[in-house]
């Protein structure tokens, strides 16, 4: 047998890149993720090519010190968590410290930050090196910019799907994000084309046209109930409109956007006999509860939670749905103002 010696930073780099970072859909769920940490109010996601050539993500937050860009890009570096006690009370979408070094371990990375205005940092890393740094004008907030996604992992290039496939995952990943965060406008475009723009004005009616079209919203009701932990509310689709798959169907939990089987059953099941065999409603459901009562490190992409109470949670957003299927006739559309 060969000795046994770590391997190099730059290989452990790769290798958590492969779990966080699958396709360009995984980049722009990282970068906008980072932007909505750090108290952005505008975000603008601009890809080229289904972001094969160039995804760029350009926010309003807080800005990076100039000091401490190369600690952005160090894995396990991140300004979220300082102990033991602050992962079991996660707030914030990111904590791992591993999304900005993992994709500058596989693509071309620009970053362009300020925390003031005018006067930033430029700085610009590739395949796990640090290639250059200089001040420079900026706005304040952060602009990255990443290309050739995969360009030394050929494997994973090879493992991509069409750009249509590639640009649909990314459009899903921005559309659920913008239904779990309506106070922040967010624009996307695909090779110059603008394919969702929400206004940012908090009223989640607004970006449920902005995202399924003014005529889905329209026949979409909201609901809101709330026991001892949790808190749930959201827009539902009335049964008569319905889809074929459970695409349409959002959990976010305290903004996050999850995937949870049991939970997207409780959706359905608030409907009863209401919805008929393979047919699926549109639903955004927004789940507020204390971060202690949620493990958020699961899973390196952090679509996976483990849930205390899970079965409370499920019971209540059970009823809340079918309490207000039930208040429906009473609902007229509230929607002149979309
Ligand atoms: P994590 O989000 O888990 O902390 P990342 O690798 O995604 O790890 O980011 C590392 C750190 O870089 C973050 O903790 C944050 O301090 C900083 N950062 C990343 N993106 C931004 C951004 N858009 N605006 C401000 N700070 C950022
Ligand atoms: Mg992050």
């Amino acid at each position: 047998m060969a000795k046994i010696h770590e391997l190099s930073e730059n290989l452990t780099n790769q290798i958590a890149a492969g779990e966080v970072i699958e396709r360009p859909a995984s980049v722009v769920k990282e970068l906008v993720e980072n932007s909505i940490d750090a108290g952005a109010t505008r975000i603008r996601i601009d890809v080229v090519d289904a972001g094969l050539k160039q995804i760029v993500v350009q926010d309003n937050g807080s800005g990076i010190e100039r000091d401490q860009v190369d600690l952005a890009f160090t894995r396990h570096a991140t300004s979220k968590i300082n102990n033991e006690r602050d992962l079991f009370n996660v707030s914030t979408l990111g904590f791992r410290g591993e999304a900005l070094a993992s994709i500058s371990a596989v693509a071309h990375v620009e970053i362009l930050t300020s925390v003031e205005g005018k006067i930033g940092t430029r700085a610009d890393f590739s395949g796990g090196s640090k290639k250059g740094q200089e001040d420079a004008a900026a706005r304040k907030g952060t602009q990255i910019t990443v290309k050739d996604l995969f360009f030394n992992t050929p494997a994973r290039l090879k493992y991509l799907r069409s750009p249509r496939t590639e640009m649909m995952k990314i459009v899903d990943i921005v559309n659920r994000i913008a239904l779990g965060y309506p106070q922040i406008a967010i624009t996307l475009s695909n090779t110059g084309k603008v394919l969702l723009r929400t206004p940012g004005n908090g009223k989640l009616q607004q970006t449920v046209a902005n995202v399924y079209g003014r005529h889905i919203a329209e026949k979409m009701m909201s609901f809101e109930k709330e026991d001892s932990d949790f808190k749930v509310s959201g827009f539902l689709s009335k049964p008569e409109l319905t889809r074929s798959t459970r695409n349409y169907i959002s959990i976010l939990l305290n903004g996050r956007y999850i995937r949870n089987f049991k939970l997207a059953t409780a959706i359905m099941d608030g409907y009863g006999s209401k919805l008929t065999a393979r047919h699926y409603p549109i639903a955004i459901v927004a789940i507020h509860v204390d971060p202690l009562l949620v493990d958020v490190n699961v899973h390196p992409t952090k679509q996976e939670v483990r849930l205390s109470k899970e079965k409370e949670l499920s019971r209540l957003i059970t009823s809340a749905i079918s309490d207000a299927l039930l208040d429906n006739v009473e609902q007229t559309s509230a929607f002149e103002n979309l």
